[in-house]
């Protein structure tokens, strides 16, 4: 491995050099079950026939030109977003913890506009919004943020799902002006609040004049088996951010908003050279289009729904495995201790897993994932899991 990369990554000793659907063929020709998708980020899976297509005559034609000018293909991406949201307005950036950047400087200067001068943002324990500092100080968790203080302040921190503490803030705050949330945890181990959670929220946003700002970078594009988690509900957010899923790899990050909330940004104050350049836009548009046309939605909440009830009836009465949840194709199965070298001896076997928040297997997989292939994922698991705890 070469001395010249930062060392801010613990990596698994296998390079991969093709992919074929949910395949990694790595330097020896092996190959290996994908179920983690990049981080929620292949959704198609990998070298998708039509998304090469695409992508090779975008980049033959034209790659950037920056936000000085016009770019058709990010207004119809932009179009095509808030036709499926119900959103009203997009910035373009490149990854998720950009978007959630967008994000928190939109709530900000919202609320500036409403004569709030030093406003504040509700967060959550165990959430996660990314690595820069505005983003890694609303995370909440500890050893993301370690060594890097101060912290970006404004940010008031309370239980995940918990609705009631949210509310109460409300007598003892008077300046806040937005609450960031993920519809359901991704790094903070796959949570899922009660059912209701969000309409709560909704309510006390509209109550306080608070904006609903919802993190979907991992449970956006398909993942859950809607095109955004919120859809599992009848509420719309005010603002909502996304990324892994969106452009397929190519990176892509976006930060949506609806109504007031939509209005906030004006000619400088916000930015971003690379953002929604034709090339990231084509990977994005064509990614949802190939969505639609395989009926993605419908499989993820199958295949989804499959994983889930294989991976019960094999591990749900095993001693040490606590719960296995998720919605959709984000799939987490919790231990009673941590886990991590699951990941490790999942590799041996050819499988990639993910562990996070310490005890919790994470599941991933490209939204394309065949039965047979998810028959396959869950009985490689199954076993692993049971010899592992036994
Ligand atoms: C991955 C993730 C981010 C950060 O995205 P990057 O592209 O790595 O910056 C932010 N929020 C959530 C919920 C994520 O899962």
């Amino acid at each position: 491995m070469s001395e010249h990369l930062m060392q801010t990554y613990a990596r698994l000793p296998v390079a991969f050099t093709r992919g074929e659907g949910v395949w990694l063929y790595d330097e020896n020709g092996d190959k290996y079950l994908d179920a983690l998708a990049g981080v929620a980020v292949n959704g198609l899976g990998h070298a998708h026939p039509k998304l090469t297509k695409a992508l090779c005559a975008q980049a033959g034609t034209l790659i950037h030109t920056s936000n000085i000018y016009r770019i058709p293909a990010q207004e119809q991406l932009a179009d095509k977003l808030c036709a499926l949201s119900g959103m009203d307005r997009v910035f373009f950036c490149n990854s998720g913890a950009e978007a959630n950047e967008a994000a928190i400087k939109l709530a900000r200067l919202h609320g500036h506009n409403r004569g709030i001068d030093n406003p504040a943002i509700v967060v959550m324990e165990k959430s996660f919004h990314g690595r820069t500092l505005a983003t890694l100080s609303a995370t909440g968790n500890r050893k993301v943020q370690a060594g890097f203080e101060p912290l970006v302040g404004g940010f008031v921190r309370v239980p995940f799902g918990d609705a009631d503490a949210v509310a109460q803030l409300a007598a003892r705050h008077n300046n806040i002006v937005a609450v960031l949330v993920e519809p359901f945890q991704g790094e903070g181990g796959v949570q899922i609040p009660e059912a209701g959670y969000l309409d709560k929220l909704r309510a006390i946003c509209d109550k306080n004049e608070w904006l609903l700002m919802l993190d979907e970078v991992q449970t956006g594009i398909g993942r859950t088996g809607t095109w955004f988690a919120f859809q599992h509900t009848h509420i719309v957010p005010d603002v909502m951010t996304l990324a892994k899923g969106l452009g397929s790899g190519v990176p892509i990050g976006a930060c949506l908003a609806h109504g007031v909330a939509a209005d906030a940004f004006t000619p400088g104050k916000h930015g971003s050279t690379f953002g929604g350049n034709p090339f990231a836009c084509t990977a994005a548009m064509t990614t949802l289009n190939i969505m639609v046309e395989e009926g993605l939605l419908e499989n993820a909440l199958k295949i989804g729904a499959f994983i889930r009830e294989t991976l019960s009836k094999e591990l749900g009465q095993v001693p040490g495995v606590k719960e296995i949840r998720g919605q959709g194709l984000m799939i987490g199965i919790e231990l009673d201790k941590p886990c991590g070298e699951l990941v490790k001896l999942a590799l041996a076997e050819k499988l990639l897993i993910n562990v996070t928040a310490d005890n919790v297997v994470r599941l991933l997989p490209p939204l394309v994932m065949s039965q047979d292939e998810a028959a396959l994922l869950t009985d490689k698991l199954a076993a692993l899991i049971w010899a592992w705890l036994n």
